[in-house]
């Protein structure tokens, strides 16, 4: 079962379209496996919807009123949404050919193989194009093409009885726990948890059967075991 998620507040960001890609492609793989952030967005959408519609219909009475005046508003919310029922179509037809694109999506499988391990990547991911696979010891990692410097997506997978050296961040980092299990001081984590962590926490992640993660960090991991200075290399492995 899915313990950890993603708060409310990042929800409706992630409803709003405010996220980068690399943390909105994190909640979207969330949502699919989680039924109740999957109920919290559909209510953050109507009631976003709700709002729309409440200032389309103050738009309706101002055009009534003065269509001139509201012509004026250029740039603003009010002519925004006072679009033509032209445009209201275009933007139909265009939310429908995006649902047949994400069906397209969805109908392929695509699975992974890492060190003799197969998985199974989930379709927010399927599309992101992937370098090639680095490894150090029990760590082996992949980046995800985003092009959102400083911010970096990666595929990390620990080998079975692995672990990451104790470390902070100095920005933040966020892992997607796609397959398998891993603990650390804060807890025991299993797939589809959400963890959000940023310079205050220090952690040591370890797993017992391995694991599959997703990872979006901001900056090089900070080591803060005794020999850090030779564990740089798995700080800009995992980074
Ligand atoms: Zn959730």
């Amino acid at each position: 079962m899915i313990k950890h998620h993603p708060d409310v507040t990042m929800l409706g960001k992630f409803v709003e379209g405010e996220l980068p890609a690399s943390i909105a492609a994190a909640i979207a793989v969330h949502v699919d496996m989680c039924p109740k952030c999957k109920a919290k967005c559909e209510a953050l959408t109507e009631e976003q919807a709700e709002l729309a519609f409440e200032s389309v219909g103050t738009v309706a009475t101002l055009k009534t009123a003065s269509a001139k005046d509201v012509s004026y508003h250029e740039g603003s919310d009010i002519s925004m949404v006072s679009a033509s029922e032209d445009a209201m179509e275009a933007m139909i037809s265009a939310i429908t050919a995006n649902d047949e694109i994400e069906l397209a999506v969805e109908s392929r499988e695509e699975s992974i193989s890492v060190q003799g391990t197969k998985y199974k990547l989930p379709r927010a991911l399927t599309n992101l194009a992937m370098g090639k696979w680095t490894s150090i010891g029990n760590l082996a990692r992949a980046r995800l093409a985003l092009d959102e410097e400083p911010i970096r997506a990666s595929l990390l997978q620990i080998q079975p009885g692995g672990s990451v050296p104790e470390h902070t961040h100095k920005g933040f980092e966020l892992t997607l726990l796609l397959e398998g299990h891993f603990k650390d001081d804060m807890g025991e984590y299993g797939p589809g948890d959400f963890i959000m962590l940023d310079g205050t926490k220090t952690h040591s992640p370890i797993t017992e059967d391995g694991c599959l993660c997703y990872t979006v960090a901001n900056d090089a991991q900070h080591f803060t075991q005794g020999l850090n200075k030779l564990l740089n290399p798995i700080g800009s492995l995992i980074y």
